[in-house]
């Protein structure tokens, strides 16, 4: 298995997992109950909130294709982050990244002071004196690049760091996905997902993914996935098996298109600052490029002064307004008032989230037409 490639393993599966039948694509087994050889000799699989077929096929593939030991699938991101921080117990700290999924900052905003949980916000990882940190600082929760500034950190050097004082360090990789960039070859002990994005790819599945290498945090992964009950429904499993078999293929194509754009974009009169890896300073820029293979097609961008936003948003005609990422369909939103609403002014300011700030997701349309379209409506927004 270790021979073939990502698109081979995404495409198949690992092979010991073929369907009885010969079925070239993944059967929906919607029952929740299994029949069990007898009362004192249980079958695989029991009951569908512990284990169902469809889910273990979408498991072992992701395992296969991050490097994992197990894989876990949940009925949305916030899923799998929620189980993920249901690992710490009271009195423990986390430190998480201050440019992070607003809802990611939500649930340590409200949710962590009534579990006896605490959370701090850093701005750079990189320049971070781990020595500074508090002894109940005990896991470390970093997206790079981050949402929406696309800020880099280095996730060995953290790693590393973290490791040499007991802290868990726990990678939300939605925006690379493991075609990408894989987190745990680094060092990472949890990687997770908005499967949602990137790896359901069609706006059309909500979903999240955890990964992980070690045995007791995987068996505790399992236990909390059947406890909670929040895996990802059979047939969502299903859909997300099917848009996995593309993914290296639609990754391949959002990352020409942003490309280009930005290409584009970067010498326009009427744009200031593009936030994108391929535009970030040498140090970030040299740590991205270690650590990943490539620069992903999500970028952020500030127009000049003067040109109106609102109007330029409500000209495009190929990128929709709304919140999401990852999927074929191009999108623009307003992170300040779409996605990071949950921050307070303060939070928003010190991370640099401006009102001014529009993120993109680039989709798989043709280049020419994409780019066309910021043309005009950045005509149309001088105005
Ligand atoms: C969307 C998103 C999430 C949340 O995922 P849902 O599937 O919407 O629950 C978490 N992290 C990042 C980086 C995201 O973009």
């Amino acid at each position: 298995m270790k021979n073939y490639g990502f698109t081979t393993l995404a495409v198949n599966g690992p092979f010991e997992n073929k369907d009885a039948f010969g079925a070239a694509a993944q059967p929906v087994y919607l029952s929740t109950t299994y029949a069990q050889p007898a009362t004192d000799r249980p079958g695989e699989y029991a009951y569908s909130r512990g284990g169902n077929p469809t889910r273990a096929d979408l498991e072992a593939c992701l395992a296969a294709l991050e490097g994992g030991r197990a894989a876990f699938a949940f009925a949305s991101g916030m899923a799998a982050i929620s189980t993920v921080f249901n690992l710490f117990n009271s009195g423990d700290h986390i430190v998480i990244n201050n440019n992070v999924y607003g809802g990611t900052f939500r649930y340590a905003a409200e949710l962590f002071a009534g579990r006896g949980l605490s959370a701090s916000f850093i701005d750079d990882f990189n320049s971070l004196d781990f020595d500074s940190l508090p002894k109940y600082v005990k896991g470390i929760f970093i997206e790079t690049p981050s949402n929406p500034l696309l800020k880099i950190t280095d996730i060995r050097r953290t790693a590393e760091e973290a490791h040499k004082r007991g802290m868990l360090v726990i990678v939300d990789n939605t925006f690379m996905t493991s075609y990408l960039q894989r987190p745990l070859e680094l060092g990472a002990d949890i990687v997770l997902y908005s499967a949602t994005k990137y790896y359901g790819g069609h706006s059309d599945i909500l979903a999240g993914l955890v990964t992980a290498n070690d045995a007791a945090i995987c068996e505790k992964l399992k236990l909390l996935q059947n406890t909670t009950g929040n895996a990802l429904s059979p047939f969502d499993c299903a859909l997300m098996r099917r848009s996995i078999k593309t993914l290296a293929l639609r990754m391949e194509r959002h990352e020409t298109n942003a490309k280009l754009l930005i290409e584009f974009l970067l010498r326009h009169k009427n744009v200031k600052k593009i936030f994108h890896p391929s535009t970030a300073g040498r140090d970030e820029r040299r740590i991205h490029a270690a650590q990943s293979k490539g620069d992903g097609a999500v970028f952020s961008m500030i127009l000049r002064d003067g040109i109106d936003i609102e109007k330029f948003a409500a000209s495009l005609r190929l990128f929709q307004l709304a919140v999401s990422l990852g999927s074929v369909e191009s999108l623009i939103c307003r992170p300040a008032s779409m996605t990071h609403e949950s921050y307070t002014p303060e939070m928003r300011e010190r991370a640099g989230i401006t009102d001014s700030l529009l993120r993109v997701a680039v989709g798989i349309e043709d280049a020419d037409d994409l780019i066309g379209d910021f043309d005009r409506a950045l005509s149309l927004a001088e105005a």
